[in-house]
């Protein structure tokens, strides 16, 4: 059977953790702050997702046994993946780029709210929320246990292809089991925020100086956030990479919770290519460094 984004395929995972690895999850939420023009950036950790090599089936290959056994993992795996959202702040304004996984997704996350506050932010005060997607480990943040909304005052912003998709019930009942529990959390999302919920098309403007860069394939309405002052670019790319030990070299090794695996595939090389052509630093939902993109063989690395 198919591991599954699940509670208790969740819960299954995080035991094989290693302890300090489960211990660094629990720890602080923040991690530096990136500067970009008059913009601060911030990642906010909401847990440690231990990624399994069958999430990624082409990783369960001995190419992937041996692309994390360099990094120093254990071979069958797991590899511990973030789940980042985003604080983006300029001047008096805040926003925020995703939530993470609220208490969706069990114990070991909904740290945003704790990470936010020690960077003295309260809820009320974040103006919008740039949603890259509405999957449960982005979305799952935005809403309490008993689905209400926890930013009392934020519009909420998300690509109209993606809200049509979850609200879908064709969508629905065409998705693989794995995928169905995400409608219910992306609907309670949407019902949530439904008086100040903001659809936009393509590569609209966000906010001055902020682009919405549409990266479609893990999902239809999957996005990505260029923030830019003069000369300096940070592209924050959403789900572009689920494991970038393994995703970088081997862009075509698609994840299980893909909606377009072949869409995602073409996607994942198109911005890849733009990235390491155009320069800009490049900060992922998923990934624990930032860094520029490089060209290396058949596939690209991150260098931090
Ligand atoms: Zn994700």
């Amino acid at each position: 059977m198919a591991p599954s984004l699940t509670r208790r395929g969740l819960l299954a995972a995080s035991a094989l953790l290693p302890l300090g690895l489960r211990r660094e999850a629990a720890g602080a939420a923040t991690e530096a702050r990136d500067r970009v023009g008059a913009f601060t950036v911030t990642p906010l950790r909401d847990g440690l997702f231990p990624l399994e090599p069958s999430m990624i089936p082409a990783a369960d290959s001995a190419e992937g046994r041996s692309l994390l056994q360099a990094a120093g993992l254990p071979p069958g795996g797991p590899s511990p993946e973030p789940v980042n959202a985003f604080l983006i702040r300029r001047g008096a304004r805040c926003w925020l780029l995703d939530a993470g996984c609220g208490t969706v997704l069990g114990p070991g996350f909904n740290r945003v709210t704790a990470a936010l506050a020690a960077e003295g932010v309260r809820p009320d005060q974040v103006e919008t929320i740039w949603l890259t997607h509405l999957h449960a480990d982005h979305a799952g943040g935005l809403i309490t246990p008993s689905g209400l909304a926890r930013f009392p005052n934020a519009e909420l912003v998300l690509q109209e292809a993606e809200a049509a998709h979850w609200s879908s019930a064709g969508a629905r009942a065409r998705a693989p089991a794995a995928l169905v529990p995400f409608f219910d959390t992306a609907q309670a999302v949407l019902a949530a925020y439904d008086d100040r919920l903001r659809r936009v098309s393509g590569e609209a403007e966000l906010a001055p100086g902020v682009h919405a860069v549409p990266l479609p394939g893990h999902t239809p309405g999957h996005m990505g956030v260029l923030v830019a002052d003069g000369s300096e670019r940070l592209l924050i790319w959403g789900d572009v990479v689920h494991a970038r030990l393994l995703q970088l070299p081997h862009p075509d090794w698609t994840v299980i919770w893909d909606a377009d695996p072949a869409q995602a595939v073409a996607t994942r090389g198109r911005i890849l290519d733009r990235a390491a052509a155009e320069g800009p630093r490049v900060a992922g939902m998923h990934m624990d460094i930032r860094g520029t993109v490089q060209r290396a063989g058949p596939g690209y690395r991150l260098v931090p």
